[in-house]
Protein backbone atom coordinates (compact mmCIF):
# COMPACT_ATOMS: atom_id res chain seq x y z
CA UNK A 1 0.00 0.00 0.00
CA UNK A 2 2.69 2.20 -0.97
CA UNK A 3 2.23 5.91 -2.38
CA UNK A 4 5.34 6.03 -3.33
CA UNK A 5 4.76 6.15 -7.44
CA UNK A 6 8.54 4.12 -8.25
CA UNK A 7 7.44 1.43 -6.13
CA UNK A 8 5.88 -1.30 -7.65
CA UNK A 9 4.84 -4.53 -5.74
CA UNK A 10 4.22 -6.43 -8.12
CA UNK A 11 7.59 -5.85 -9.53
CA UNK A 12 9.47 -6.80 -6.11
CA UNK A 13 7.27 -10.51 -6.60
CA UNK A 14 9.13 -10.59 -10.19
CA UNK A 15 12.80 -9.63 -8.72
CA UNK A 16 12.31 -12.67 -6.32
CA UNK A 17 10.39 -14.91 -8.44
CA UNK A 18 13.91 -14.33 -10.95
CA UNK A 19 16.15 -14.96 -8.60
CA UNK A 20 14.96 -17.91 -7.73
CA UNK A 21 14.37 -18.98 -10.99
CA UNK A 22 18.29 -19.58 -11.57
CA UNK A 23 18.12 -21.98 -8.88
CA UNK A 24 15.72 -24.38 -11.37
CA UNK A 25 15.68 -26.22 -14.91
CA UNK A 26 12.95 -24.82 -15.97
CA UNK A 27 12.70 -23.37 -19.71
CA UNK A 28 12.28 -19.95 -20.05
CA UNK A 29 8.66 -20.10 -21.72
CA UNK A 30 7.17 -21.95 -18.51
CA UNK A 31 8.60 -19.47 -15.99
CA UNK A 32 7.63 -16.71 -18.19
CA UNK A 33 3.67 -18.10 -17.86
CA UNK A 34 4.11 -19.04 -13.85
CA UNK A 35 4.77 -15.35 -13.31
CA UNK A 36 1.90 -13.94 -15.46
CA UNK A 37 -1.35 -13.12 -13.96
CA UNK A 38 -4.04 -15.34 -16.31
CA UNK A 39 -6.74 -12.48 -15.80
CA UNK A 40 -7.50 -8.66 -14.17
CA UNK A 41 -10.87 -7.90 -13.64
CA UNK A 42 -11.32 -4.17 -12.65
CA UNK A 43 -14.44 -3.01 -12.51
CA UNK A 44 -16.31 0.65 -11.47
CA UNK A 45 -19.94 0.55 -10.02
CA UNK A 46 -22.14 3.24 -7.99
CA UNK A 47 -23.23 2.78 -4.76
CA UNK A 48 -25.71 4.94 -3.13
CA UNK A 49 -24.36 6.71 0.30
CA UNK A 50 -26.59 7.00 3.51
CA UNK A 51 -26.52 11.11 2.80
CA UNK A 52 -28.24 10.52 -0.63
CA UNK A 53 -25.02 10.86 -3.07
CA UNK A 54 -23.48 8.63 -5.33
CA UNK A 55 -19.88 6.86 -5.35
CA UNK A 56 -18.07 5.40 -8.26
CA UNK A 57 -16.29 2.47 -6.42
CA UNK A 58 -13.20 0.80 -8.14
CA UNK A 59 -12.45 -2.67 -7.24
CA UNK A 60 -10.26 -5.77 -8.36
CA UNK A 61 -10.39 -8.85 -8.62
CA UNK A 62 -6.95 -11.15 -10.01
CA UNK A 63 -6.74 -14.41 -11.01
CA UNK A 64 -2.61 -15.16 -11.09
CA UNK A 65 -2.25 -18.71 -12.07
CA UNK A 66 -5.30 -21.55 -12.71
CA UNK A 67 -2.43 -24.19 -12.39
CA UNK A 68 -5.07 -25.70 -10.13
CA UNK A 69 -8.18 -24.51 -9.35
CA UNK A 70 -10.42 -22.69 -7.85
CA UNK A 71 -8.36 -20.12 -7.78
CA UNK A 72 -8.02 -18.34 -3.66
CA UNK A 73 -7.34 -15.15 -2.09
CA UNK A 74 -8.36 -12.49 0.11
CA UNK A 75 -9.95 -9.14 -0.51
CA UNK A 76 -8.54 -6.36 0.87
CA UNK A 77 -10.34 -3.09 2.04
CA UNK A 78 -8.23 0.19 1.81
CA UNK A 79 -8.16 3.42 0.32
CA UNK A 80 -4.61 2.54 -1.27
CA UNK A 81 -5.56 -0.72 -3.07
CA UNK A 82 -4.46 -0.79 -6.68
CA UNK A 83 -4.18 -2.96 -9.33
CA UNK A 84 -0.52 -3.77 -9.07
CA UNK A 85 -0.83 -4.58 -5.34
CA UNK A 86 -3.87 -6.84 -6.19
CA UNK A 87 -1.45 -8.20 -8.97
CA UNK A 88 1.37 -8.78 -6.37
CA UNK A 89 -0.75 -10.27 -4.14
CA UNK A 90 -2.16 -12.73 -6.19
CA UNK A 91 0.51 -14.00 -7.20
CA UNK A 92 2.35 -14.65 -3.83
CA UNK A 93 -1.34 -16.47 -3.00
CA UNK A 94 -0.04 -19.11 -6.06
CA UNK A 95 3.36 -19.66 -4.38
CA UNK A 96 1.92 -19.52 -0.92
CA UNK A 97 -0.61 -22.44 -2.05
CA UNK A 98 1.87 -24.64 -3.82
CA UNK A 99 4.56 -24.58 -0.83
CA UNK A 100 2.06 -25.80 1.87
CA UNK A 101 0.14 -28.30 -0.65
CA UNK A 102 -2.88 -26.57 -0.64
CA UNK A 103 -4.32 -27.33 -4.06
CA UNK A 104 -5.37 -23.85 -5.41
CA UNK A 105 -4.30 -21.38 -7.89
CA UNK A 106 -3.46 -17.79 -6.75
CA UNK A 107 -6.19 -14.75 -6.45
CA UNK A 108 -6.34 -12.02 -4.77
CA UNK A 109 -9.13 -9.19 -4.56
CA UNK A 110 -8.99 -5.60 -3.18
CA UNK A 111 -11.57 -2.88 -3.31
CA UNK A 112 -10.46 0.69 -2.98
CA UNK A 113 -12.27 2.46 0.44
CA UNK A 114 -11.15 3.04 3.72
CA UNK A 115 -13.83 1.24 5.67
CA UNK A 116 -13.88 3.64 8.25
CA UNK A 117 -15.27 6.36 6.09
CA UNK A 118 -18.40 4.33 5.05
CA UNK A 119 -21.08 2.71 7.24
CA UNK A 120 -21.89 -0.57 8.24
CA UNK A 121 -25.15 -0.54 5.74
CA UNK A 122 -22.80 1.33 3.21
CA UNK A 123 -19.86 -1.43 3.38
CA UNK A 124 -22.86 -4.38 3.17
CA UNK A 125 -23.67 -2.62 -0.18
CA UNK A 126 -20.59 -2.06 -1.51
CA UNK A 127 -19.65 -5.94 -0.41
CA UNK A 128 -22.97 -7.50 -2.17
CA UNK A 129 -22.47 -5.60 -5.64
CA UNK A 130 -18.93 -6.36 -5.69
CA UNK A 131 -19.53 -9.93 -5.05
CA UNK A 132 -22.67 -9.53 -8.29
CA UNK A 133 -20.27 -8.37 -10.56
CA UNK A 134 -17.74 -10.93 -9.45
CA UNK A 135 -20.81 -13.76 -10.09
CA UNK A 136 -21.32 -11.69 -13.60
CA UNK A 137 -18.32 -12.49 -14.83
CA UNK A 138 -17.96 -16.11 -13.24
CA UNK A 139 -15.23 -14.45 -10.78
CA UNK A 140 -16.03 -16.44 -8.00
CA UNK A 141 -18.02 -19.72 -6.95
CA UNK A 142 -16.58 -22.86 -5.08
CA UNK A 143 -15.09 -24.44 -8.11
CA UNK A 144 -13.78 -21.07 -10.04
CA UNK A 145 -12.07 -18.62 -7.81
CA UNK A 146 -12.94 -18.60 -3.60
CA UNK A 147 -12.11 -15.33 -1.85
CA UNK A 148 -10.74 -15.33 2.01
CA UNK A 149 -10.30 -11.75 4.42
CA UNK A 150 -7.54 -9.89 4.50
CA UNK A 151 -6.49 -6.36 5.57
CA UNK A 152 -9.62 -4.41 6.46
CA UNK A 153 -12.38 -7.22 6.05
CA UNK A 154 -13.22 -10.06 7.97
CA UNK A 155 -16.23 -12.55 9.18
CA UNK A 156 -18.93 -9.87 8.71
CA UNK A 157 -17.73 -9.11 5.19
CA UNK A 158 -17.42 -13.09 3.70
CA UNK A 159 -20.64 -13.52 5.41
CA UNK A 160 -22.28 -10.91 3.12
CA UNK A 161 -20.57 -12.04 0.45
CA UNK A 162 -21.71 -15.74 1.19
CA UNK A 163 -24.97 -14.52 1.21
CA UNK A 164 -25.22 -12.57 -2.18
CA UNK A 165 -23.93 -15.60 -3.92
CA UNK A 166 -25.97 -18.16 -2.46
CA UNK A 167 -28.85 -15.88 -3.75
CA UNK A 168 -28.08 -15.52 -7.02
CA UNK A 169 -27.38 -19.50 -7.70
CA UNK A 170 -29.94 -20.89 -5.72
CA UNK A 171 -29.98 -24.20 -5.58
CA UNK A 172 -25.63 -24.75 -5.49
CA UNK A 173 -25.52 -27.20 -3.05
CA UNK A 174 -22.10 -26.36 -2.72
CA UNK A 175 -22.46 -22.43 -2.49
CA UNK A 176 -20.83 -22.26 0.81
CA UNK A 177 -17.19 -22.68 -0.43
CA UNK A 178 -17.88 -19.39 -2.74
CA UNK A 179 -15.82 -18.00 -0.07
CA UNK A 180 -14.13 -19.01 3.70
CA UNK A 181 -13.03 -17.30 6.87
CA UNK A 182 -17.15 -17.46 7.22
CA UNK A 183 -18.91 -17.25 10.89
CA UNK A 184 -18.96 -20.96 11.67
CA UNK A 185 -22.67 -20.18 11.98
CA UNK A 186 -22.82 -19.39 8.28
CA UNK A 187 -20.53 -22.54 7.25
CA UNK A 188 -17.36 -21.40 8.56
CA UNK A 189 -14.33 -23.62 9.90
CA UNK A 190 -13.22 -23.27 13.79
CA UNK A 191 -10.04 -21.97 14.20
CA UNK A 192 -9.61 -19.78 10.99
CA UNK A 193 -9.57 -16.98 13.00
CA UNK A 194 -6.31 -17.43 14.87
CA UNK A 195 -4.80 -19.38 12.05
CA UNK A 196 -3.11 -17.25 10.20
CA UNK A 197 -1.18 -16.01 13.96
CA UNK A 198 -1.00 -19.60 14.81
CA UNK A 199 0.77 -21.18 11.69
CA UNK A 200 3.28 -18.04 11.97
CA UNK A 201 4.23 -19.14 15.55
CA UNK A 202 4.54 -22.68 13.88
CA UNK A 203 6.66 -21.86 11.22
CA UNK A 204 9.15 -19.59 13.36
CA UNK A 205 8.76 -22.00 16.17
CA UNK A 206 10.08 -24.78 13.61
CA UNK A 207 13.17 -22.89 12.33
CA UNK A 208 14.16 -21.71 16.29
CA UNK A 209 14.03 -25.76 16.86
CA UNK A 210 17.06 -26.61 14.21
CA UNK A 211 20.18 -26.59 15.50
CA UNK A 212 22.14 -24.96 12.63
CA UNK A 213 20.15 -22.17 11.94
CA UNK A 214 20.18 -21.38 15.74
CA UNK A 215 24.19 -21.59 15.70
CA UNK A 216 24.86 -19.42 12.89
CA UNK A 217 21.91 -16.78 14.64
CA UNK A 218 23.84 -17.74 18.08
CA UNK A 219 21.01 -17.75 19.82
CA UNK A 220 19.79 -21.31 21.89
CA UNK A 221 17.28 -23.60 20.35
CA UNK A 222 13.54 -23.20 21.05
CA UNK A 223 11.00 -20.20 21.90
CA UNK A 224 11.12 -20.17 25.42
CA UNK A 225 13.16 -16.94 26.51
CA UNK A 226 13.80 -15.12 23.37
CA UNK A 227 12.80 -11.73 23.16
CA UNK A 228 10.02 -10.60 20.36
CA UNK A 229 9.21 -7.30 18.69
CA UNK A 230 5.73 -7.19 16.83
CA UNK A 231 4.24 -4.25 14.58
CA UNK A 232 0.69 -4.05 14.00
CA UNK A 233 -1.88 -5.71 16.89
CA UNK A 234 -4.62 -7.17 14.07
CA UNK A 235 -5.80 -10.10 13.63
CA UNK A 236 -2.27 -11.72 12.80
CA UNK A 237 -0.37 -9.51 15.14
CA UNK A 238 -2.72 -9.97 17.68
CA UNK A 239 -2.64 -14.04 17.43
CA UNK A 240 0.79 -13.98 16.73
CA UNK A 241 1.89 -12.06 19.78
CA UNK A 242 -0.36 -14.27 22.18
CA UNK A 243 1.14 -17.71 21.09
CA UNK A 244 4.59 -16.37 21.23
CA UNK A 245 3.58 -15.32 24.97
CA UNK A 246 2.07 -18.43 25.77
CA UNK A 247 4.96 -20.47 24.33
CA UNK A 248 7.05 -18.73 27.06
CA UNK A 249 8.37 -15.64 24.36
CA UNK A 250 9.35 -12.52 25.64
CA UNK A 251 7.30 -9.70 23.93
CA UNK A 252 9.19 -6.73 24.33
CA UNK A 253 8.13 -4.31 21.37
CA UNK A 254 4.74 -3.42 20.07
CA UNK A 255 4.01 -1.18 17.21
CA UNK A 256 0.92 0.20 15.82
CA UNK A 257 -0.79 2.49 13.77
CA UNK A 258 -0.77 5.42 16.28
CA UNK A 259 2.73 4.25 17.87
CA UNK A 260 4.96 2.03 19.38
CA UNK A 261 5.75 1.15 23.09
CA UNK A 262 8.61 -1.21 25.05
CA UNK A 263 9.65 -3.09 28.05
CA UNK A 264 12.46 -5.14 28.35
CA UNK A 265 10.80 -7.83 30.98
CA UNK A 266 8.21 -8.06 28.34
CA UNK A 267 4.58 -7.19 27.58
CA UNK A 268 1.38 -8.69 28.37
CA UNK A 269 -0.74 -8.93 25.14
CA UNK A 270 -3.95 -8.98 26.06
CA UNK A 271 -3.34 -6.40 28.60
CA UNK A 272 -1.95 -4.09 26.08
CA UNK A 273 -5.16 -4.90 23.49
CA UNK A 274 -7.50 -3.85 26.61
CA UNK A 275 -5.73 -0.75 26.89
CA UNK A 276 -5.79 0.12 23.26
CA UNK A 277 -9.54 -1.06 23.16
CA UNK A 278 -10.05 1.27 26.29
CA UNK A 279 -8.12 4.62 25.70
CA UNK A 280 -8.01 4.20 21.46
CA UNK A 281 -4.26 3.68 21.47
CA UNK A 282 -1.30 1.31 22.54
CA UNK A 283 0.53 4.65 23.85
CA UNK A 284 1.09 5.43 27.47
CA UNK A 285 0.87 1.28 28.84
CA UNK A 286 1.43 1.18 32.74
CA UNK A 287 4.66 0.23 33.19
CA UNK A 288 6.11 0.07 29.55
CA UNK A 289 7.99 3.03 27.62
CA UNK A 290 6.85 5.04 24.38
CA UNK A 291 8.98 5.41 21.09
CA UNK A 292 8.66 8.66 19.62
CA UNK A 293 7.92 7.01 16.40
CA UNK A 294 6.52 3.81 16.02
CA UNK A 295 9.09 2.85 13.30
CA UNK A 296 11.46 2.61 15.90
CA UNK A 297 10.43 -0.98 17.35
CA UNK A 298 11.52 -2.40 14.38
CA UNK A 299 15.00 -1.10 15.39
CA UNK A 300 15.18 -2.61 18.33
CA UNK A 301 17.48 -4.87 19.47
CA UNK A 302 15.79 -8.51 19.43
CA UNK A 303 15.38 -12.10 18.87
CA UNK A 304 12.73 -12.15 16.45
CA UNK A 305 10.75 -9.37 14.47
CA UNK A 306 7.30 -10.20 13.34
CA UNK A 307 6.16 -7.20 10.87
CA UNK A 308 2.51 -8.09 10.93
CA UNK A 309 0.83 -5.26 9.48
CA UNK A 310 1.72 -3.98 6.32
CA UNK A 311 4.28 -4.01 3.11
CA UNK A 312 7.01 -2.65 2.47
CA UNK A 313 7.86 -1.03 6.08
CA UNK A 314 11.57 -2.76 5.76
CA UNK A 315 13.04 -0.90 3.13
CA UNK A 316 16.55 0.48 2.12
CA UNK A 317 16.18 3.54 4.56
CA UNK A 318 15.74 1.34 7.61
CA UNK A 319 17.55 -2.31 6.36
CA UNK A 320 20.50 -1.28 8.26
CA UNK A 321 19.35 -0.65 11.25
CA UNK A 322 17.75 -3.99 11.80
CA UNK A 323 19.25 -5.51 14.98
CA UNK A 324 16.94 -8.82 14.86
CA UNK A 325 18.61 -11.80 14.00
CA UNK A 326 15.51 -13.62 12.71
CA UNK A 327 12.40 -12.08 10.89
CA UNK A 328 8.92 -13.34 10.38
CA UNK A 329 7.28 -11.74 7.45
CA UNK A 330 3.95 -12.43 8.99
CA UNK A 331 2.27 -9.42 7.22
CA UNK A 332 2.61 -9.61 2.76
CA UNK A 333 5.68 -7.97 1.50
CA UNK A 334 6.88 -6.19 4.11
CA UNK A 335 10.65 -6.52 3.55
CA UNK A 336 11.68 -4.97 -0.25
CA UNK A 337 14.16 -7.01 -2.24
CA UNK A 338 16.22 -4.23 -1.43
CA UNK A 339 16.15 -4.32 2.06
CA UNK A 340 16.70 -8.26 1.80
CA UNK A 341 20.06 -7.61 0.30
CA UNK A 342 20.94 -5.60 3.19
CA UNK A 343 19.70 -7.79 5.33
CA UNK A 344 21.27 -11.01 3.79
CA UNK A 345 24.86 -8.97 4.20
CA UNK A 346 24.24 -8.44 7.98
CA UNK A 347 23.56 -12.54 8.72
CA UNK A 348 19.60 -11.95 9.35
CA UNK A 349 18.02 -14.83 8.01
CA UNK A 350 14.05 -13.87 6.77
CA UNK A 351 11.37 -16.40 7.08
CA UNK A 352 9.71 -15.42 4.00
CA UNK A 353 5.65 -14.21 3.81
CA UNK A 354 4.82 -16.50 1.25
CA UNK A 355 4.99 -19.82 3.31
CA UNK A 356 5.23 -18.61 6.83
CA UNK A 357 1.71 -16.55 6.73
CA UNK A 358 0.07 -19.43 4.92
CA UNK A 359 -1.71 -20.42 7.43
CA UNK A 360 -4.82 -18.83 6.94
CA UNK A 361 -5.08 -19.88 3.46
CA UNK A 362 -3.82 -23.79 4.73
CA UNK A 363 -7.44 -23.33 7.11
CA UNK A 364 -9.32 -21.54 4.49
CA UNK A 365 -8.70 -24.82 2.75
CA UNK A 366 -9.96 -27.37 5.53
CA UNK A 367 -12.98 -25.29 5.75
CA UNK A 368 -13.30 -25.44 1.86
CA UNK A 369 -13.34 -28.70 2.21
CA UNK A 370 -15.66 -28.74 4.96
CA UNK A 371 -18.58 -27.41 3.15
CA UNK A 372 -17.92 -29.57 0.40
CA UNK A 373 -18.25 -32.40 2.31
CA UNK A 374 -21.24 -31.01 4.36
CA UNK A 375 -20.37 -32.35 7.42
CA UNK A 376 -18.36 -30.85 10.50
CA UNK A 377 -14.98 -32.04 11.43
CA UNK A 378 -14.82 -34.63 14.41
CA UNK A 379 -18.33 -35.18 14.01
CA UNK A 380 -17.86 -39.15 12.77
CA UNK A 381 -14.91 -39.64 14.63
CA UNK A 382 -15.00 -37.75 17.86
CA UNK A 383 -17.36 -40.38 20.08
CA UNK A 384 -15.52 -43.46 18.39
CA UNK A 385 -12.41 -42.45 19.76
CA UNK A 386 -13.57 -41.28 23.07
CA UNK A 387 -14.91 -44.84 23.54
CA UNK A 388 -11.73 -46.34 22.15
CA UNK A 389 -9.76 -44.49 24.59
CA UNK A 390 -11.75 -45.34 27.61
CA UNK A 391 -11.53 -49.02 26.62
CA UNK A 392 -7.64 -49.01 26.09
CA UNK A 393 -7.18 -47.37 29.07
CA UNK A 394 -9.51 -49.05 30.94
CA UNK A 395 -7.51 -52.34 30.15
CA UNK A 396 -4.22 -51.26 30.93
CA UNK A 397 -5.52 -49.57 34.58
CA UNK A 398 -6.70 -53.52 35.21
CA UNK A 399 -4.03 -55.08 34.13
CA UNK A 400 -1.42 -53.24 36.11
CA UNK A 401 -3.49 -52.11 38.74
CA UNK A 402 -2.77 -48.54 38.79
CA UNK A 403 -5.14 -45.77 37.83
CA UNK A 404 -3.62 -42.22 36.41
CA UNK A 405 -4.87 -39.13 37.64
CA UNK A 406 -7.95 -37.19 36.31
CA UNK A 407 -5.90 -34.73 33.70
CA UNK A 408 -4.32 -37.67 32.63
CA UNK A 409 -7.53 -39.27 32.30
CA UNK A 410 -9.36 -36.32 30.33
CA UNK A 411 -6.27 -35.72 28.16
CA UNK A 412 -6.22 -39.17 27.24
CA UNK A 413 -9.96 -39.85 26.12
CA UNK A 414 -10.82 -36.83 24.56
CA UNK A 415 -11.33 -37.21 21.26
CA UNK A 416 -10.89 -34.87 18.45
CA UNK A 417 -12.95 -31.66 18.11
CA UNK A 418 -12.98 -29.68 15.17
CA UNK A 419 -10.47 -27.04 16.59
CA UNK A 420 -8.32 -30.03 17.37
CA UNK A 421 -8.14 -31.47 14.07
CA UNK A 422 -7.62 -28.02 12.45
CA UNK A 423 -4.82 -26.71 14.70
CA UNK A 424 -2.89 -30.57 14.07
CA UNK A 425 -3.34 -30.24 10.15
CA UNK A 426 -1.90 -26.72 10.58
CA UNK A 427 0.66 -27.56 12.67
CA UNK A 428 1.59 -30.44 10.62
CA UNK A 429 1.72 -28.61 7.36
CA UNK A 430 3.77 -25.94 8.62
CA UNK A 431 6.76 -28.21 9.98
CA UNK A 432 6.27 -30.01 6.60
CA UNK A 433 6.85 -26.89 4.50
CA UNK A 434 9.67 -25.19 6.89
CA UNK A 435 11.71 -28.95 6.17
CA UNK A 436 10.88 -28.83 2.23
CA UNK A 437 11.91 -24.94 2.19
CA UNK A 438 15.31 -26.18 4.63
CA UNK A 439 15.97 -28.87 2.24
CA UNK A 440 16.19 -26.84 -0.74
CA UNK A 441 18.45 -24.49 0.86
CA UNK A 442 21.02 -26.69 2.01
CA UNK A 443 20.83 -28.87 -0.86
CA UNK A 444 22.31 -25.95 -2.69
CA UNK A 445 24.64 -23.83 -1.14
CA UNK A 446 24.76 -21.13 -4.40
CA UNK A 447 21.11 -20.34 -2.43
CA UNK A 448 21.30 -17.09 -0.89
CA UNK A 449 18.27 -16.71 1.86
CA UNK A 450 15.21 -18.35 2.74
CA UNK A 451 12.83 -16.51 0.56
CA UNK A 452 14.99 -17.65 -2.52
CA UNK A 453 14.65 -21.50 -1.23
CA UNK A 454 11.05 -21.08 -1.15
CA UNK A 455 10.62 -19.86 -4.45
CA UNK A 456 12.20 -22.51 -5.86
CA UNK A 457 10.30 -24.78 -3.96
CA UNK A 458 7.22 -22.94 -5.48
CA UNK A 459 8.19 -22.95 -8.78
CA UNK A 460 9.34 -26.53 -8.88
CA UNK A 461 5.83 -27.38 -7.73
CA UNK A 462 3.81 -25.50 -9.97
CA UNK A 463 5.97 -25.96 -13.09
CA UNK A 464 5.87 -29.64 -12.59
CA UNK A 465 2.07 -29.27 -12.33
CA UNK A 466 2.03 -27.71 -15.35
CA UNK A 467 4.22 -30.05 -16.84
CA UNK A 468 1.74 -33.25 -15.76
CA UNK A 469 -0.80 -31.19 -17.21
CA UNK A 470 0.95 -31.74 -20.35
CA UNK A 471 0.45 -27.93 -20.95
CA UNK A 472 4.20 -28.16 -21.51
CA UNK A 473 5.20 -31.51 -23.19
P1 LIG B 1 -5.74 -6.23 10.21
O1 LIG B 1 -6.43 -5.13 9.51
O2 LIG B 1 -6.50 -7.13 11.12
O3 LIG B 1 -4.49 -5.67 11.10
C1 LIG B 1 -3.48 -4.85 10.63
C2 LIG B 1 -3.01 -4.00 11.81
O4 LIG B 1 -1.84 -3.26 11.43
C3 LIG B 1 -4.05 -2.97 12.24
O5 LIG B 1 -4.26 -3.08 13.64
C4 LIG B 1 -3.42 -1.63 11.85
O6 LIG B 1 -3.80 -0.56 12.70
C5 LIG B 1 -1.95 -1.95 11.97
N1 LIG B 1 -1.10 -1.01 11.23
C6 LIG B 1 -1.34 -0.38 10.06
N2 LIG B 1 -0.29 0.41 9.72
C7 LIG B 1 0.62 0.28 10.70
C8 LIG B 1 1.90 0.83 10.93
N3 LIG B 1 2.46 1.69 10.07
N4 LIG B 1 2.58 0.47 12.04
C9 LIG B 1 2.05 -0.41 12.92
N5 LIG B 1 0.83 -0.97 12.75
C10 LIG B 1 0.13 -0.64 11.66
O7 LIG B 1 -5.01 -7.05 9.06
P2 LIG B 1 -4.46 -8.53 9.11
O8 LIG B 1 -5.51 -9.43 8.56
O9 LIG B 1 -3.88 -8.80 10.45
O10 LIG B 1 -3.31 -8.47 8.00
C11 LIG B 1 -2.00 -7.96 8.30
C12 LIG B 1 -1.05 -8.44 7.21
O11 LIG B 1 -1.06 -9.87 7.17
C13 LIG B 1 -1.38 -7.97 5.78
O12 LIG B 1 -0.16 -7.81 5.09
C14 LIG B 1 -2.13 -9.16 5.20
O13 LIG B 1 -2.05 -9.20 3.78
C15 LIG B 1 -1.36 -10.30 5.84
N6 LIG B 1 -2.09 -11.58 5.89
C16 LIG B 1 -3.28 -11.68 6.53
C17 LIG B 1 -3.93 -12.93 6.58
C18 LIG B 1 -5.21 -13.13 7.35
O14 LIG B 1 -5.64 -14.30 7.48
N7 LIG B 1 -5.83 -12.11 7.88
C19 LIG B 1 -3.36 -14.04 5.93
C20 LIG B 1 -2.13 -13.89 5.30
C21 LIG B 1 -1.50 -12.64 5.28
Amino acid sequence: MSENPDYSFFENVIKSFDKAAKFTKWDPGILEQIKACNAVYRMRFPVKLDNGGIKVIEAYRVQHSQHKTPCKGGIRFAAEVNQDEVMALAALMTYKCAIVNVPFGGGKGGIKINPKEFSAYELEKITRRYTAELVRKNFIGPGTDVPAPDYGTGEREMAWIVDTYSSLRPGDIDAAGCVTGKPVTQGGVRGRREATGLGVFYGVREVCDIPDVMNKLELPLGIVGKKVVIQGLGNVGYHSAKFFQDAGAKIIGLAEYEGAIWKEEGLDVDAVFNHRKDTGSILNFPGANNFEHNSEALEMDCDILIPAALENVINVENASRIKAKLIGEAANGPITPDADEILIKKGVIVIPDMYLNAGGVTVSYFEWLKNLSHVRYGRMEKRFTENLNAHILGQIEELTSKKVNERERNFILHGPEEVDLVHSGLEETMITATHEVMAVWRANPQIPDMRTAAYVVAINKVANSYAELGIFP
